[in-house]
């Protein structure tokens, strides 16, 4: 690990934690229980604590979770609680009492009071967290990136995601507030890996934290988030991270562990990279859930669609599971075939193209008849993922 470059960032305190300027790195992880029910959101947030969260996120959302942050702030006083906001950044507010660190996303600082400037609403963030002594994450994802800079960048995703971290940092430096990190998250590996080297070219100063969305369920998952971070973590790039994996709420915890044992294998120089080819064949891309998640089958359907779809393990095919419309509609635009969810039913796609909204008991079904489609589509002719590309397709049969 090259801890000389790990030292360049700045010390950012959140809370009983320091990130950055060398200091050990920080694993965090986030509560997939709804904020709103706070009994099974204090358990979560206990059990990811004792596994070793140096933070724990919660989503918000309005203001009932707001009063429910303030219950479970009061009965785990101990643990480092972060917030992530989303669309909601004038909750900031009602939240930052609770809280050591506010994450926000730039691409989603535009759904709500249109005729406000952003600097203007990140200057209103800044104030809230200087009053309340929080740091600041500017949380760039790739599914949501500002869509004035996705359509200006084209096919760059990484330049569009490393550009709307350059602009925040640049008006947060502007107001003087430097308690900050970034994160640039994607759920491709090498996307991950390409945004944070141009980001961490452009601004060494500035801590990153890094993470793969939507790695989905170990031990897929814990390979896919490897091949993000792992090449970071040794170029000394990376001061605090997130294994996040679709995963049963009793089984969180295991985010913390995946995480801290990716940086012990890092130290000792146990590198996946080195070991072979990274993922090939079927690609299940799913979200880890959380409060947002718009029905609690959610879990249970991502397992079903990876049981299901097994006898497609070598088409080199990618499928999204997504459990609300926050990521949802840009994560399943990208891949063969997605699923997101709604409180009712599911939203079948293939590609940006919509199929059609289905119960949840006759989804899988029907994503069934779309993946056969598919194989025997690529079967007659090359095509690649999404239809765009020239990949060949491997020999994954079928039927089921
Ligand atoms: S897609 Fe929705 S439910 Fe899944 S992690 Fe993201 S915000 Fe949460």
């Amino acid at each position: 690990m090259d801890t000389a470059r790990r030292a360049q960032t700045r010390a950012v305190r959140a809370g009983t934690v320091i990130i950055g300027a060398g200091h050990p790195l920080v694993v965090q992880s986030m509560a997939a229980t709804r904020t709103r029910d706070p009994e099974a959101t204090i358990a979560q947030v206990r059990a990811l604590h004792e596994a070793g969260a140096g933070l724990v996120r919660l989503a918000v959302d309005s203001g009932g979770d707001c009063e429910a942050l303030a219950r479970i702030h009061e009965a785990l006083p101990q643990v480092n609680l972060t917030v992530d906001l989303q669309e909601s950044y004038q909750l900031a507010p009602q939240v930052a009492p609770h809280v050591v660190k506010i994450r926000y996303n730039p691409g989603h600082l535009h759904h709500h009071e249109k005729g406000r400037s952003t600097p203007d609403k990140v200057a209103g963030l800044v104030e809230v967290a200087t009053r309340h002594g929080c740091a600041l994450r500017i949380g760039v994802n790739c599914g949501s990136v500002d869509p004035a800079l996705a359509s200006r960048f084209g096919d760059d995703q990484a330049g569009a995601m490393v550009e709307s971290a350059v602009q925040h940092c640049r008006i947060l430096d502007d107001l003087g507030f430097h308690s900050y990190l970034v994160s640039l998250k994607g759920s491709c590996p090498e996307l991950v890996v390409a945004a944070n080297r141009r980001f961490a070219a452009l601004m060494p100063q500035v801590p990153l934290h890094l993470g793969l969305t939507e790695a989905g369920m170990p031990p897929e998952g814990i390979i896919k988030s490897r091949l993000a971070l792992e090449p970071l973590l040794a170029a000394g790039i990376g001061d605090t991270l997130r294994v996040s994996l679709t995963l049963p709420f009793d089984r969180k915890w295991e985010e913390v562990a995946a995480g801290r044992q990716i940086l012990d294998d890092v130290a000792a120089g146990r590198l996946l990279e080195a070991s072979g080819p990274g993922i090939r064949g079927l690609d299940i891309v799913s979200c880890p859930s959380c409060s947002r998640v718009e029905n609690s089958a959610f879990v249970d359907l991502a397992l079903k669609v990876r049981e299901t779809t097994a006898y497609a393990r070598l088409s080199d095919i990618t499928i999204a599971v997504m459990g609300c419309r926050v990521n949802g509609p840009g994560e399943t635009d990208r891949a063969d075939l997605g699923l997101w969810c709604a409180a009712d039913f599911v939203n079948l796609k293939r590609g940006t193209e919509q199929i059609g909204a289905f119960r949840y008991d006759e989804v899988i079904g029907r994503l069934l008849e779309e993946l056969d489609r598919l194989i025997e589509e690529r079967a007659r002719g090359p095509r690649g993922r999404n239809g765009t590309g020239g990949q060949a397709l491997p020999d994954g049969g079928g039927s089921r």
